[in-house]
């Protein structure tokens, strides 16, 4: 009777862990914001998959992507969510974070020409100027109008956003030396 009953408790810690663990990588997989093709208007829209529920339904082997949000809700929320096959088949590719991390790789600063290494996200953000010479962050370009932006805009690093924006809104207290402002490359 103990054999059994020992059998059948690591029977059900592996059950257990085994869901965890896909619980787990379902997870990671697909948790953050994704830009994909729309397919009813072929047109960039941000979206998430409903990592929580997709997780749990991993942990019993029963996993359906569903999305949580889109760019084009509530007006399309009724829609069937066909985008989810190019997140299903490249979940890392549309991934936001990972495509803005590719396009400073092998670039440099617009302003200090120096080239960008691993970004530091957490608390030196690179940024973007544009052809008004006016530097944003990230967090102020809406997802579905990245690839527009990437393609108007140019990369700057964390220091020459902070210079140029202290430049910008306090120009009484900047004071130019000879040559140290505005090697800004030209914008195409
Ligand atoms: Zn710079």
């Amino acid at each position: 009777m103990d054999f059994i009953l020992i059998i059948l408790v690591v029977a059900v810690s592996v059950l257990v862990i085994v869901g965890i663990r896909r619980a787990a990588q379902t997870y990671l997989e697909f948790r953050g914001e994704r830009l994909i093709e729309c397919p009813e208007n072929h047109k960039p829209a941000a979206v998430r998959v409903a990592v929580g529920k997709a997780a749990l339904e991993a942990a019993v082997g029963n996993e359906q992507l569903r999305l949580s949000a889109c760019s084009r809700w509530p007006e399309k929320q009724g829609c069937g969510q066909e985008c989810l096959s190019q997140i299903e088949d490249s979940p890392k590719a549309c991934l936001v974070s990972n495509i803005v991390d590719n396009w400073y790789q092998g670039k440099s600063c617009a302003y200090c020409h120096k080239p960008f290494g691993a970004i530091r996200w957490h608390d030196h953000p690179p940024a973007l100027v544009d052809r008004e010479r006016k530097t944003i962050q990230w967090n102020e370009v809406p997802v579905d109008k990245l690839q527009e932006v990437m393609s108007t805009h140019l990369p700057v690093c964390w220091n020459c956003h902070i210079a140029e924006s202290f430049r910008r809104e306090h120009p009484e207290l900047v004071v130019d030396r000879p040559a140290s402002h505005s090697r800004l490359s030209i914008l195409h």
